[in-house]
């Protein structure tokens, strides 16, 4: 379908979700807006042909192959998007680049990090966007056409029982790319790979997650933070994100940055190995649909390891000390101490 057919045609109905795709890999929260979307999606990025099955809850996807920037995208959808009154886009680093521009190109409100969104009969907006780092959600209605953004992770998958139809569509390569016009894109000079150990939970493809379990009974504070000091840095070995249970963020033994579960953060990687993690349903519901998950538990009936692609019933520290040893990590002496107090007979 070319751009001038889809403007003269409205074909994107009244909401759709725009997601962009890098390389064939899909931002965290796509399928979330997709489905809070109802379903439709248009899908703009480079190979973004085998995008399309990683969206369970799309029902009509359209794909533009593009490697034009935000700037430039935004200019060359703005038209075509003008039918459609709620456009939502994952709050992804990507997402959250378009999406103002888009705004701007097509003159209506952004409405940013929205936990929900929703289009009235009456063409309102409705949209609780978070505020104050997340502390509190805000109602917003808004009588007019807006662009939002969805935080990742906030709501489940509504998976569609057929597979989606889906359209390839062509976007113009964008005038506002060419350098010194008023929206230009920047140049880009490298791409760098997040750094697992900082980068956001959410968009972590690879994640070890710690529990109460991982710390010997009776270790102290300082003993703790060591256990999860060693973690983070075998997981930064093996290019995996850190994440751990509520019971340890409230300890103080990690930030709440790092808490998955449902007051935390919502995760969607490929591997997620527990550790010593009960699995209670407030933290498995954050970790998404991992395609592999590991449990290391000493008790084999517990919820994590039932879930669990592979269930390892041993003590949580003494294998991350193992792995650690084989990895070359440097073990702290605290670590070493703390393994040792919880072999002895109490
Ligand atoms: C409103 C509300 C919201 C919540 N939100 C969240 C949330 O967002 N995220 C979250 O994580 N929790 C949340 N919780 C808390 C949740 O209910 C659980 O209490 C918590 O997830 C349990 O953490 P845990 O698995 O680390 O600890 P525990 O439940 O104490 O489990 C420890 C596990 O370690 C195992 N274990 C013990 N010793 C060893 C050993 N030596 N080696 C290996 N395994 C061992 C045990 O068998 C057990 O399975 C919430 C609770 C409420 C009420």
């Amino acid at each position: 379908l070319s751009a001038d057919l889809l403007a003269e045609h409205s074909v994107f109905g009244k909401s759709l979700a725009l997601v962009v795709a890098r390389d064939g890999r899909l931002p965290a929260g796509a399928d979330d807006t997709v489905a809070e979307a109802g379903g439709a999606v248009l899908v703009a990025g480079t190979a973004s042909a085998t995008v399309a099955e990683s969206l369970p809850s799309a029902s009509h996807v359209w794909l533009a192959e593009t490697s034009t920037g935000p700037a430039g995208l935004a200019e060359s959808l703005a038209p075509l998007l003008s039918p459609v009154e709620l456009v939502l886009l994952p709050a992804s680093p990507d997402g959250r680049d378009l999406a103002p521009r888009l705004a701007v190109s097509m003159g209506r409100p952004l409405l940013a990090g929205a936990v929900r969104a929703s289009l009235g009969g009456n063409g309102e907006i409705s949209a609780d966007l978070l505020r104050l780092d997340g502390r509190v959600t805000v109602e917003v209605r808004c009588g007019e056409p807006a662009v939002v953004t969805l935080a990742p992770g906030v709501r489940t998958a509504s998976p569609r029982a057929h597979p989606p139809a889906v359209e390839r569509i062509q976007v113009s390569g964008g005038l506002a790319a060419r350098a010194g016009g008023q929206a230009a894109d920047p140049e880009v000079v490298a791409l760098v790979e997040p750094d697992p150990a900082t980068m956001d939970l959410a968009d972590a493809t690879r994640v070890i997650g710690g529990g109460a379990g991982l710390v010997p009974r009776g270790a102290g504070d300082k003993e703790a933070e060591a256990v999860f000091g060693l973690l983070t840095e075998v997981a930064a070995t093996i290019g995996a994100s850190v994440g751990a249970t509520r019971v340890v963020t409230d300890a103080g033994w990690m930030g709440y940055q790092r808490q998955i579960g449902t007051t935390g953060v919502g995760i969607r990687p490929d591997l997620y190995v527990a550790f010593g993690v009960s699995g209670a349903t407030q933290h498995v519901a954050g970790i998404g649909n991992p395609r592999d998950t590991v449990s290391v538990n000493t008790d084999a009936s517990c919820p994590m390891t039932s879930i669990a692609d592979l269930g390892l019933v041993t003590d949580a520290l003494g294998l991350l000390v193992e792995i650690a040893e084989r990895l070359d990590v440097p073990v702290p002496i605290l670590v070493r101490d703390a393994v040792i107090s919880s072999e002895e007979p109490s």
